[in-house]
């Protein structure tokens, strides 16, 4: 992308309506404006991004099984009338009348549809199990809608639901998704870990948050340093092994992990001093066991074993992925901007043309640009070059590729790490070496 015509709105002002990092630096860097309360539009650099993390997430769930499908946005209310959750919603639930006068809304979440969709087709235990998944746009009327998309009305969500014969199947299913979870959010750059949450009604341990640790989260947490050193990469734990999958949750789920709410001193008093880590934490995902809870009333059965028709046990997974750009740059950013990590970086590298009109600036910049094409961000505006700095260290790509006339002159650039600082004097096609 060429910035002198791209739609990248920077601002040098902080927007005073913005409380933390996040908000102010997605404001600021041009990814995202706010429509309405709680709503935001997601600009070209905004996108992106959202599109990195929506990938990952995506190739994760798939890695483990899930299968994506795509449910809409608008759903009748019949369907959560049969569910009981109609009237339970509340004011949360944006309700819609059509033109024949008919009950709709926007979906906050989506188990009544899915059910829905799984009763009209599967009718055997041989079908089972499945996962199925998708990333959609969820309306959730929110109180006190803040902190920029981390808590919008309008959210991007990837929620999947498993369907199994028995409890015992939707342990491995629970399992697979913890797995995906935290194979997630380490290619997202994050540290994150599990933490038990409510079951309500449904009792039993399966239900985690994933908190992710960022200076400015809401929550203070306390874990054992066991959540840092586990590699949750394919090689390492196969979702395809009932052992695997057991072994990898009592890694998760015996190690002290809790939220103050939840913190018990005498647990944390005998995790070895040096082991012992605490931060501030940001809730990413939720993972959650609910058994017939939809199956039952809304009459979803298919022939078990016997013959007899049974209820599937069933379970919801939910990720944060438009929160998760806003917590990935809580855990990543410095005073002067966004620190992006690799893997979700808007692009690799920001080209800085330090001196328009200079035959060598110019010749150097178009054959990087040309090399790198869709990677690179060419700041190629009429701008001192102190602006283009400032820009640069704000949008947060991982390297920047400083071409002055100078360095210019010797077929060199100067090559920033933006997460170090460091800076190093090279030629053209170590420069490119490095970026690729
Ligand atoms: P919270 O306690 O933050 O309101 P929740 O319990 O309502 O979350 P879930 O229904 O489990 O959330 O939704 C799954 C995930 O969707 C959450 O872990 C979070 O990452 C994301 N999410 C929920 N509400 C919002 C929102 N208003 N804006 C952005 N993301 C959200
Ligand atoms: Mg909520």
């Amino acid at each position: 992308m060429r910035l002198s015509h791209g739609f990248v709105p920077t601002l040098k002002e902080t927007p005073a309506e913005a409380q933390i990092a996040s908000h102010r630096l997605m404001l600021r860097a041009g990814l995202v404006r706010q429509t309405s309360a709680g709503i935001y539009a997601w600009l070209p650099l905004g996108l992106r991004v959202l599109r990195n993390i929506e990938r990952i997430v995506r190739e994760e769930q798939d890695a483990v099984g899930a299968q994506e499908l795509l449910m809409p946005t608008i759903q009748p209310a019949e369907l959560w009338k049969e569910s009981g959750r109609y009237e339970d919603y509340g004011k949360e639930m944006l309700r819609i009348r059509d033109r024949h006068d008919r009950e709709m809304l926007y979906g906050p979440t989506n188990e009544e549809m899915i059910t829905d969709l799984l009763r009209q087709s599967l009718k055997s235990y041989r079908e089972l199990p499945q996962i199925l998944y998708h990333i959609q746009w969820k309306f959730r009327d929110e109180v006190r809608p803040r902190f920029g998309v981390m808590r919008g009305r309008e959210f991007l969500m990837k929620d999947a639901y498993s369907v199994d014969l028995d409890y015992a199947g939707a342990v491995v299913s629970y399992r697979k998704m913890m797995l995906a979870y935290m194979r997630t959010f380490q290619r997202l750059g994050l540290k994150a870990i599990p933490m038990v949450a409510d079951t309500g009604p449904i009792g039993g341990d399966l239900s985690h948050e994933f908190i992710i640790l960022a200076p400015t989260g809401e929550s203070q947490v306390y874990y054992d340093a066991a959540f840092e050193e586990i590699d949750y990469s394919s090689g390492a734990i196969s979702h395809e092994s009932a052992e695997d999958l057991q072994r990898f949750f009592e890694q998760m789920t015996t190690h002290y992990a809790a939220t103050d709410e939840k913190h018990d001193p005498n647990a944390w008093a005998e995790v070895a001093t040096e082991r012992r880590r605490e931060g501030r934490g940001i809730e990413v995902g939720h993972i959650f066991y609910f058994g017939t809870k939809y199956s039952a009333p809304m009459g979803f059965k298919v022939a078990g074993p016997d013959g007899k028709p049974v209820a599937p046990e069933m379970g919801s997974y939910g990720v944060g992925v438009s929160r998760l750009v806003g917590a990935v740059i809580e855990a990543s950013h410095d005073a002067d901007g966004i620190i992006w990590p690799d893997s979700v970086a808007p692009f690799k590298a920001a080209l800085l043309n330090l001196k328009r009109g200079d035959a060598a600036c110019d010749r150097i910049c178009e054959e990087i640009y040309g090399k790198l094409g869709g990677d690179v961000l060419y700041d190629d505006r009429e701008d001192r070059a102190g602006v283009k700095f400032a820009d640069a260290d704000l949008m947060g790509h991982p390297w920047q590729v400083v071409v002055g006339p100078r360095g210019a002159a010797a077929g060199k650039v100067e090559l920033k790490r933006r997460a170090t600082g460091q800076r190093e004097e090279v030629s053209i096609e170590d420069a490119l070496a490095r970026i690729a």
